[in-house]
């Protein structure tokens, strides 16, 4: 997952949408393993008391439109921080998060479904291979050859989803795609943020369940957002980027 690169425009010449930008990008590098902590001990009630905030006050909207991925493929921005693949140790809290939360409840709907994540990478197909002591060829057989990725992909439903049981008959085994489901790689528009398929029924109840969280997130951009009007101001005419660092007190509190 690509994780832009600081803006190489003076902080002056950004557009509002751009200065926005950067916020998030600052608010990633310097408080990603931070928030989800913060999340994590629900500081987002107190916020959400002092102040309206679009998650409590178009609750009803934002479900509906979470809910429209019952039935229209598309993906979720969620309020906790993407995985730096330049640092993916120190960035791994969002996720770590994620897991902690998230319940799958087996019902198998990304196994069954086109276009649920069942692309195979070379590694998913030799040890499924070997787990079942089948020959490649065999395995194959239960693909689909992708032109435009070049890759092998399960054919739907998987074949290796067992309905009357309601489980993966090689869980152990299953490819990487499946274990990472349903995290997604993060939308363009959000690039600093862990997104879910909307398909997933739990993955839809957990981005509802967390609308609260952004106002932390909104809180620290509008800090960060201050901070570089105020360096700004001060006209040190410097592009201060990442090497200010954000104040530790967030926003509003
Ligand atoms: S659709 Fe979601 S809840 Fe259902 S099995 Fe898949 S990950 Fe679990
Ligand atoms: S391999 Fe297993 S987890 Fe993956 S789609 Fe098939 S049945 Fe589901």
């Amino acid at each position: 997952m690509p994780i832009s690169k600081r803006s190489l425009k003076k902080p002056d010449d950004l557009t509002p949408q751009e200065k926005l930008a950067e916020a998030k990008r600052i608010c990633h590098q310097h408080f990603g393993a931070q928030c989800p902590e913060e999340k994590r001990q629900g500081l987002h009630q107190e916020l959400l008391k002092r102040r309206p905030h679009w998650s409590v006050l178009k609750r009803k909207e934002q479900y509906e439109a979470i809910d429209r991925g019952e039935h229209i493929p598309f993906d979720i921005a969620i309020p906790l921080p993407a995985r730096d693949p330049r640092r993916p140790e120190e960035s791994a809290e969002g996720v770590k998060l994620f897991w902690e939360r998230f319940r799958c409840t087996h019902c198998g709907k990304c196994c069954y479904t086109p276009g649920a994540g069942l692309y195979l990478e070379k590694e998913d197909m030799d040890r499924i291979c070997k787990h079942l002591g089948w020959t490649m060829k065999k395995l194959k057989r239960l693909c689909r050859y992708d032109k435009n990725l070049k890759t092998w992909a399960l054919k739907q439903p998987c074949p290796f989803y067992d309905e009357d049981e309601k489980r993966c008959k090689i869980y152990s085994v299953r490819p990487l795609t499946c274990t990472q489901y349903p995290l997604h790689p993060p939308l363009k528009e959000m690039p600093y943020h862990l997104a879910v398929d909307a398909f997933c029924p739990e993955a839809r109840e957990f981005a509802k369940e967390t609308l609260g969280w952004w106002i932390i997130c909104e809180n620290r951009w509008a800090q960060i957002l201050k901070n570089m009007e105020t360096e700004s101001k001060k006209g040190s005419g410097a592009d201060r980027g990442d090497r200010q660092e954000p104040s530790q007190e967030g926003g509003e509190r």
